[in-house]
């Protein structure tokens, strides 16, 4: 897919910019604070309406404003689609195909796929699980779009429960046991769909990943994902993960009353990455952990590209001053030619003339 072009209206430290982008490659370069990172984020956000920084939408509008609006005209084998994404101080955001209003955020968030990778990513190896859980919902949000739909509904019903349970700390209900047991029922079912989902991406996702990651450290070090699912899972069977499900909550059960808070469900899962036998996020060094980034970034595009038949976008946020020259060699030539790449930097003598020369050069100072 290409993106052709990118009209952002006070959006962050933009007034009004539109951007024509005219080669697969595009260069970003300019000085700390100008608004690099800023761009990308707008494109992630039309790709996947979520943001890595995981800003709010109050945050992403420019200061002082009440309205900000990304749009982008996209090509696609499929045709050409024109996407708006407007977000508002006072109330919900929203989304538009063709100038038309979806109503339904699974339905525009299959047309636009991206891959956003940034130093940020390093916290997926030395974050909390929340971080790398964060990641995979929004891999498999690009990969099956109505994933969208069964998270919030799984959140909604967890938020739900979770009220219940501080309700019932301070009051003398008669019937909590029948009231929790509808609740279980709904976890449960809104649960075991995140599971068996991530379950299945990781599934998919652990060879390739691998696989880059033998590439790239020559074969020295063997990289093992493996989804940690905090609902015990045997087999793939929606009823024996339901059936899991209930057991363990009806273990944990008096506890969740004490502490008013629900503690079984995909919201405490955690993905398991190891190095040669041993965590990365406990033993790996700097440089392991880096190579263990390159290799999950590089899984994701690949994996997206075969689930949608097409490259998606790649966003390259100030990683390649982070990779040691060869590992930055291995990034370029992976995605040479193969993804538009959008990438940002402070210095263009980071880049080989080769790739200077077949790209499109943007320079950006104070949101413009
Ligand atoms: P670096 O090289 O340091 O990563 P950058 O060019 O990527 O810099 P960005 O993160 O894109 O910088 O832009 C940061 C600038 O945007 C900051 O000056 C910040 O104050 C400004 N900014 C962020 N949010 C808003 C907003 N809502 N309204 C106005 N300005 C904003
Ligand atoms: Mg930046």
């Amino acid at each position: 897919m290409y993106l052709r072009t990118l009209h952002l209206r006070n959006f962050r430290n933009y007034q009004e910019q539109k951007i024509d982008f005219h080669a697969a490659k595009t260069i970003l370069v300019g000085n700390n604070a100008q608004g690099k990172s800023n761009l990308l984020e707008a494109v992630e956000l039309l790709a996947t309406l979520r943001s890595h920084r995981m800003a709010k939408d109050r945050e992403l509008i420019k200061d002082g404003e009440d309205i900000a609006q990304i749009n982008a005209s996209l090509e696609r084998v499929a045709g050409t689609s024109d996407l708006t994404l407007t977000l508002r101080r006072n109330s919900r955001r929203s989304v538009a195909v063709n100038s038309e209003k979806v109503r339904r955020q699974m339905d525009f968030l299959g047309i636009f796929n991206a891959v956003e990778f940034s130093s940020l990513d390093l916290e997926l190896v030395r974050g909390s699980p929340e971080v790398r859980r964060s990641w995979l919902d929004t891999l498999l949000i690009q990969l099956e779009p109505v994933y969208a739909h069964i998270l919030h509904q799984y959140n909604q019903i967890l938020r739900q429960r979770n009220a219940f349970l501080k309700r019932s700390q301070q009051s003398t209900f008669k019937d909590i046991e029948s009231e929790l047991a509808i609740w279980d029922a709904q976890l449960v079912t809104a649960g075991t769909r995140v599971i068996r989902r991530r379950e299945r991406a990781i599934q998919r996702l652990a060879p390739i990943a691998a696989a880059w990651h033998a590439t790239i450290s020559n074969s020295q070090e063997v990289l093992h994902i493996n989804y940690d699912p905090n609902v015990p899972i045997g087999k793939d069977q929606a009823e024996e993960v339901q059936q899991a499900f209930f057991d363990k909550i009806k273990q944990r059960s008096a506890i969740e009353l004490h502490r008013g808070i629900t503690l079984v469900g995909p919201h405490r899962d955690e993905v398991k990455l190891d190095i040669n036998e041993t965590p990365a996020r406990q033993y790996g060094s700097q440089g392991q952990q880096r190579t263990l980034v390159l290799a999950l970034k590089l899984a994701e595009l690949q994996l997206i590209e075969e689930v949608i038949n097409e490259p998606p976008l790649l966003l390259l946020d100030d990683v390649l001053a982070e990779l040691d020259p060869s590992r930055q060699n291995q990034l370029l030539d992976a995605v040479q030619n193969r993804f538009q790449t959008l990438i940002t930097t402070t210095h263009l003598g980071a880049f080989e003339s080769q790739w200077l020369n077949s790209s499109q050069v943007l320079f950006v100072k104070a949101g413009e």
